[in-house]
């Protein structure tokens, strides 16, 4: 009998954050309607280029959606007091809605302490521990952009959450634990795995739902994934050995051209080879990466209504 050939679904994160960013012009537009531009301060010290571009991104996407945006450019040389003066000026002003501090900080600032004197209704990244206590809670809040992706991609996808296996792998506090988090809220069958966790593979085998946040590329094989299963890759690594592009893409034309150009590829932490038996997967890139910046949006509009006590259901 001839084997069918399995065809996984792709889904489109590029595509879903587009709906997303729609969506946040419209409620820009209502808000504006009552007088209120939602406002986004970024914090991006140094010269770090891959922080660079991350950031003109935002900047570039507030300005699209109507978000009021202010880019501060603080010195390498700026010490924790000064960093902890200049947030405490933008939690004060009124047409500040979100504060983003961009990581990483250099080592000689102490990112934790920063991170827990951004406000928590400013918070836009949702990495205070009192938003990390709200989503725990179920109450309102600003919860992680880069995990709040994935849900939105499982539900606009229709695909069920609910009574699920899922296996979430990385248990970082950006990431892994609020993912988790989210999952079990929507009533999945949460496991998380990490470092140490004995049998990843009788684990992740087992899961109808498998998230991965590990930061390994390709670290996830077809063997440790169940057939059929949802795959939301989470990772982004860049590999610059080429025996290593050849093996993740075997015969792939494009990426060993993308390669030859950039001298490295990204890869995920699921090994593209997994894909092929999936149900439903995220590619990598387009898949969960392409959402962090629309939520971000989404954050900073949610930011701007719940301190005016607006529902989020209205304008
Ligand atoms: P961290 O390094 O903070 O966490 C990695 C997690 O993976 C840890 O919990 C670690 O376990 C676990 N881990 C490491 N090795 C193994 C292993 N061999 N087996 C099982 N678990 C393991 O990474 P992040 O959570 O910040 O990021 C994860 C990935 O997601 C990275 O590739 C990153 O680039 C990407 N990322 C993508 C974003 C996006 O926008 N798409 C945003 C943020 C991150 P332990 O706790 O025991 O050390």
């Amino acid at each position: 009998m001839k084997e069918m050939k399995n065809t996984p679904r792709i889904l489109d994160g590029v595509a879903i954050a587009g709906q997303i960013k729609d969506e946040v012009a419209v409620e820009v537009k209502e808000l504006a309607a009552r007088g209120i531009t939602p406002g986004l301060a970024v914090i991006l010290v140094g010269e770090v280029p891959a922080s660079q571009i991350y950031v003109r991104s935002k900047v570039k996407t507030c300005g699209e959606l109507g978000i009021y945006s202010e880019m501060l450019t603080p010195p390498e040389s700026i010490t924790t007091d000064e960093m902890l003066a200049l947030v405490a000026e933008l939690n004060a002003r009124e047409d500040i809605d979100g504060i983003l501090i961009q990581l990483p900080l250099p080592k000689h600032v102490d990112t934790k302490r920063l991170l827990e004197a951004v406000s928590p209704d400013k918070d836009v990244d949702g990495f205070h521990p009192v938003n990390a206590g709200r989503l725990q809670s179920g109450q309102p809040g600003l919860a992680p952009c880069t995990p709040a992706g994935i849900i939105e991609i499982l539900k606009r996808s229709d695909l069920p959450i609910s009574g699920q296996n899922a296996v979430v792998v990385g248990r970082s506090d950006i990431v892994g634990k609020p993912a988790a988090m989210m999952l079990l809220n929507a009533s999945a069958t949460v496991t998380i795995c990490h470092s140490k966790t004995v049998d990843l593979p009788g684990i992740t085998r087992g899961a109808d739902l498998l998230v991965a946040a590990i930061g390994r590329p390709g670290y996830v094989t077809a063997e440790m994934v169940k057939p059929g299963a949802t795959l939301i890759d989470v990772g982004i690594n860049r590999v610059t050995d080429a025996a290593e592009v050849e093996r993740f893409f075997p015969g792939d034309a494009k990426r060993a051209a993308s390669f030859a150009k950039r001298g490295s590829v990204v890869v995920g932490d699921i090994d593209p080879a997994a894909f092929a038996i999936a149900g439903a997967y995220t590619p990598v890139p387009g898949g969960v990466g392409a959402l962090t910046i629309a939520m971000l949006m989404k954050n900073t509009v949610t930011a701007a209504k719940l301190r005016r006590g607006i529902s989020l259901k209205e304008g």
